[in-house]
């Protein structure tokens, strides 16, 4: 079964292409291009993992993150966000949030997509023998 993304994000031009790619790589994608809508569509239709722009319009990423993390409903599904600046306290506050990844745009498609995928990789097993 294929994993569901959200991709919350704004600039059309991105959206195109994180959707090309992730489509390509066998995810299926929702959009929403506002933080409002991002929570209802993360609300909705829990998926496996939010990519949050920051800066979107009405409720910004940082607020929507910390709506879904404060909801045990979505709390556990990772958000990765995705900021045009590469500023420390961004990516203080993005751990801080409890993202699970923080990614700095201009962004290669490629890197969304591994990150996407190490995020969702199962957790490995145990040898035999492990304590
Ligand atoms: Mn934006």
């Amino acid at each position: 079964m294929s994993h569901t993304i959200l991709l919350v994000e704004d600039n059309e031009d991105n959206i195109t292409v994180y959707r090309t790619i992730l489509e390509h790589s066998g995810f299926r994608v929702l959009e929403a291009r506002d933080g409002r809508e991002g929570i209802r569509a993360a609300r909705e239709a829990m998926p496996d993992l939010v990519l949050m722009d920051i800066s979107i319009p009405f409720v910004d990423g940082w607020q929507a993150t910390q709506i879904l993390k404060a909801d045990p409903a979505t709390a556990a599904i990772p958000v990765v966000a995705l900021t045009a600046h590469a500023f420390e306290t961004d990516r203080a506050r993005a751990m801080e949030l409890g993202c699970a990844g923080y990614l700095v745009k201009p962004i290669e498609p490629r890197q969304v997509v591994e990150a996407v995928r190490r995020l969702l990789a199962p957790e490995p097993e145990l040898p035999p023998g492990a304590p």
